[in-house]
């Protein structure tokens, strides 16, 4: 099926090249979306899933936020 950006409504995407540390290339198996430069892994999928309900993200929930600043623990989860 053909390829549609849900966010940006381009057509057309090309290959993630990720430059190794040596300063080398390599083609990585991401995907990026030649109009908003969205990466993701499978063209279908993303065709497929839903625009974003608001250009603006959501506000971050107040338990991320406190999560964020709780220094981490050491396992012990409950
Ligand atoms: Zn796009």
């Amino acid at each position: 099926m053909p390829f549609r950006c849900p966010l940006c409504g381009s057509t057309s995407f090309g290959p993630v090249t990720v430059r190794r540390r040596d300063g080398s290339l390599y083609l990585s198996s991401l995907r990026q979306c030649a109009g908003c430069s969205i990466v993701f892994t499978d063209p279908e999928r993303l065709s497929k899933s839903e625009p974003p309900p608001t250009p603006n993200a959501p506000p971050l929930p107040p338990d991320f936020r406190r999560l964020w600043q709780t220094p981490k623990r050491e396992s012990g989860e409950p």
